[in-house]
């Protein structure tokens, strides 16, 4: 298949003040859980964005000074000199493939706990810090203070031209960064020239981004990444005022780029806000200066790109998650290869690697931040280095990613799932409200494997251990998946919640997701306007999207948790106030601290999660989401039968995925893939190459 003429807009190349982007595919600035930390793991991950055709690769925010110091997530640092080799590192990766590399100079003032740094932090105004409700404020800044914050920029900047990077930006977006504390009404509370009218508060921004051009020119572009909107309204940061800042200083820089604050509207996920959500708020803010213009919008249609240079709304198509899914996104489109597009799910996966601080991973890209430690590629896998062809039982995430890197490696494969749709757990869960986009995790390796001619799928083939046998394929995978469990077996009720007699049998999530596809199942019909438990002590969305569902058909759901907050592992991805938002404009019940200790004829038994004190509540239904039961029968079963293996043709069999351990998605596509990596090395080899460490280097 070769390129739409409708994309060829997107291969042309953009100046950038003093620099040329070969074409207009940018990689906005992420943070990905390397940074200062991991150097070579974050560098090889950034030269495989360049490799797969981002014109520009940038950074995520960089530390200017220990006052900005963000730990514990971790994020890039040019504090000093000792910071050059590792940022230069970077910039020679990038610029292998001819890429431009950008870098986002950072100065976080109260979003910046100084952790490590123990220096005070810093802000526009006397205020709090941000962060884990900390009992320390920031002290606002003098006109001292300022003027030394200007220098540690300018410093800043002028190292970022000694690491040879092609672009600099100065942030200014996401609420984030000290300059937008600078801009908000809300924050600035000065009666200086730094606060009051737009021009004042502005003021700072103009400073840098002059110093920063001074200091960058003619080698390096300057970019300033600003936050066209807070989206709370007049008293924040608004369109209509951050349109008069850029026309203001429209011709300063040489690139804009457009964000939303916070960074949890920015990068919203897919099942708060759909692609290209953002159009509306930068649409016309191209009109206001001649420079080259860039925003986001988890882009992966190419159409939609096209379309928004065709428009005039941008000039170069930022992507972050798009190019975390999928590194080749620009290579594949230039070259016609639409149907390898690795899509981003919008699940924010990634997003967690930043919030607890580890090493960024994805859910549709399992080569994501191992780059360097495993050496893999997200496009690239070494060849068979033997003929035994592989059967993989079960076609969930787990089994697909390894059929599909086994079928690329050339093995021969056969793939056999019981139901009638591949897909698994993501099959079943996109019906789901919000998690549509799940879906895609499916489909894009069915297609790989449909292209490939090595790998044989089949569907409504549950099979038993003698079946197994009786195929004599030498490698055996089990990645059958795991089941909720009905028990109550959770993490704060370990030996489950009693049932007393007269009760309905309570549901699981899996019986919920059966009522969705009309499929028969083991929990009978729901009473109409039914009153209906929803009790979390799983902590991600599967709770909260079955009340959502629930509450949609018309039920009256109460959602208990022992946690403070709804989906709380949800602030990982930046979904848990949306979530809990969603819920309680739904109408649903949120009981917080709380947990379930029995469930009785129309009433379910709570106690406070502190006092231990027991209340009623009322409940034709409870729907346990809490712990999960892997589905490892026939693992267990040809384990039993070991001896017959030889005989039978058997030399191996392995468990994946959530039949070995229930977890994410994420998770079972990431031990699909490391099957197939680990298939043929020997035992050593695979321990050796566990993964490769950074060490942190001792001082004299
Ligand atoms: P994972 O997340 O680990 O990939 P899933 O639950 O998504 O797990 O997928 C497991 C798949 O395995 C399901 O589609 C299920 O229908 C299938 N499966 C379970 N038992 C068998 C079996 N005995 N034979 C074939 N397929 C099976
Ligand atoms: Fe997209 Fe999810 Fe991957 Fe992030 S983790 S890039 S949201 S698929």
């Amino acid at each position: 298949m070769s390129r739409a003429p409708a994309h060829d807009i997107l291969f042309e190349p953009v100046a950038i003040g003093p620099v040329v982007a070969r074409n207009r595919f940018y990689q906005a600035p992420h943070c990905n859980g390397m940074g200062h930390r991991h150097p070579n793991a974050c560098a090889e991950m950034r030269r495989v964005k360049a490799e797969g055709g981002w014109a520009v690769v940038c950074t995520e925010e960089v530390e200017i000074h220990p006052s900005t110091d963000v730990s514990p997530h971790i994020e890039g640092r040019i504090w000093d000199d000792a910071d050059l080799p590792a940022l230069r590192l970077i910039t020679e990766k990038i610029h292998l493939h001819d890429s431009l590399a950008g870098i986002e100079l950072a100065h976080n003032g109260p979003h910046a706990l100084n952790l490590y740094s123990r220096t005070p932090s810093r802000n526009v105004s006397d205020f709090p810090v941000f962060g884990g409700h900390a009992p320390v404020q920031a002290r606002r800044m003098d006109k001292e203070d300022i003027r030394e914050l200007r220098r540690w920029h300018r410093d800043a900047a002028k190292r970022a031209v000694q690491a040879e990077f092609d672009l600099i930006h100065v942030y200014a977006g996401h609420a984030l960064s000290i300059v937008s504390f600078f801009l908000s009404r809300r924050h600035n509370h000065r009666v200086d020239e730094y606060g009051g009218s737009t021009e004042n508060r502005a003021r700072l921004l103009r400073e840098l981004v002059e110093e920063t051009v001074e200091t960058a020119h003619p080698r390096t572009a300057v970019a300033v990444r600003i936050a066209v909107d807070e989206l709370v309204g007049a008293e924040g940061t608004h369109k209509e005022e951050v349109e008069e800042i850029i026309e203001s200083m429209a011709e300063l820089p040489d690139l804009w780029d457009l964000a939303l604050a916070e960074w949890a509207n920015d990068s919203a996920s897919a099942r708060f806000r759909e692609e290209g959500f953002q159009e509306p708020y930068i649409r016309d803010i191209k009109r206001l200066t001649s420079k080259p213009v860039v925003g986001v919008g988890r882009y992966t249609s190419p159409d939609k790109m096209a379309r928004l240079v065709r428009d005039g709304v941008l000039d170069l198509i930022g992507g972050a998650r798009p190019s975390i899914a999928d590194p080749f996104l620009p290579r594949k489109i230039e070259e016609g290869r639409y149907e390898d597009i690795r899509e981003c799910i919008g699940c924010n996966i990634c997003v967690t690697g930043d919030f607890l601080a580890a090493p960024i991973r994805c859910t549709q890209n399992p080569a994501m931040g191992e780059e360097w430690r495993r050496g893999w590629h997200p496009e690239h896998i070494r060849k068979r280095e033997s003929d035994k062809s592989v059967l993989i039982v079960g076609a969930g995430p787990a089994g697909l990613e390894a059929a599909r890197a086994l079928a690329q490696r050339e093995y021969e494969i056969v793939l056999a799932e019981a139901a009638d749709e591949f897909g698994g757990r993501v099959a079943r869960e996109a019906r789901l409200p919000g998690l549509s986009s799940y879906v895609r995790v499916r489909d894009h390796r069915k297609l790989q494997l449909d292209q490939m001619g090595n790998a044989s799928c089949y569907l409504k083939s549950r099979l038993t251990c003698e079946d197994i046998l009786e195929y004599q394929i030498p490698r055996v995978v089990i990645a059958t998946g795991c089941r909720w469990r009905r028990d109550g077996v959770s993490a704060c009720n370990p030996l489950g919640v009693p049932v007393g007699e007269g009760a309905r049998e309570p549901l699981t999530p899996d019986d919920v997701m059966s009522i969705v596809a009309g499929e028969p199942h083991a929990a009978g019909a729901l009473p109409e306007n039914a009153r209906v438990l929803v009790w979390d002590d799983d902590h991600y969305y599967m709770a909260s999207v079955i009340a959502e569902w629930l509450a949609g058909q018309g039920h009256s759901v109460c959602y208990a948790t022992p946690a403070s907050e709804v989906s709380a592992w949800t602030r990982n991805t930046m979904e848990q106030h949306f979530i809990q938002k969603r819920l309680l404009d739904l109408g649903v019940e949120v009981r917080s601290n709380e947990i379930l200790r029995g469930i009785s004829e129309g009433e379910a038994e709570l106690a406070c999660g502190f006092t231990g004190k027991r209340k009623r509540v009322c409940a034709d239904a409870v729907v346990l989401v809490g712990a999960r039961v892997p589905n490892d029968e026939l693992f267990v079963g040809l384990q039993e039968r070991r001896d017959e293996w030889s005989e039978r043709g058997v030399e191996a069999v392995d468990l994946i995925g959530d039949a070995f351990a229930p977890a994410t998605v994420a998770h079972a596509v990431y031990e699909g893939r490391r099957y197939a990596e680990e298939t043929d090395m020997d035992e050593g080899e695979i321990r050796a190459g566990l993964f490769r460490r950074e060490m942190v280097g001792l001082h004299p």
